[in-house]
């Protein structure tokens, strides 16, 4: 196989190599819809789409749809099916805890669970004093 030539990434996400450690074949689509989620993480297709436009004009919602799913099932991507709110999704990596906010239904990073569980409460732009606030465990 000749070299794949090195293009500027995002961040530094190897879109490629993740894909084909996963037995998956690379394609642009592909590509392009990792590194976009690599950069907007805990985000809904209909958010990550104009984003995954920029840098492929064409992508329709349902290639966007198809990429993650693909990611999915191949254990590249995690999907968050929370009850009345739309799917999110990440790239897997890191566990790190969740925040899922009951004002504004952002879904945000918790730093300091290391779980990947979901917490609910206010997140950053909602909680009074700016700061992500789980609510205690029920
Ligand atoms: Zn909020
Ligand atoms: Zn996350």
């Amino acid at each position: 196989m000749p070299p794949t030539p090195t293009l500027p990434q995002p961040g530094n996400l190897d879109a490629g190599a993740r894909l084909r450690r996963a037995g998956l074949r690379v394609t642009t689509a592909r590509q392009v819809v990792l590194e976009t989620l690599a950069e907007q993480p805990h985000t809904t297709v209909a958010e990550l789409l104009p984003h995954v436009r920029d840098r492929l004009r064409f992508a329709s919602t349902r290639a966007v749809h198809d990429v993650l799913a693909t990611g999915v099932s191949a254990g590249l991507v995690r999907r968050f099916d929370t009850v009345g709110v739309a799917q999110r999704y990440e790239l897997t990596g890191p566990e790190h805890g969740h925040l899922l906010c009951t004002n504004c239904g952002r879904l945000d990073t918790l730093g300091t669970h290391e779980e990947a569980a979901i917490h609910t409460g206010l997140c950053s732009h909602c909680a009074p004093d700016g700061h992500a606030h789980a609510e205690p465990a029920r």
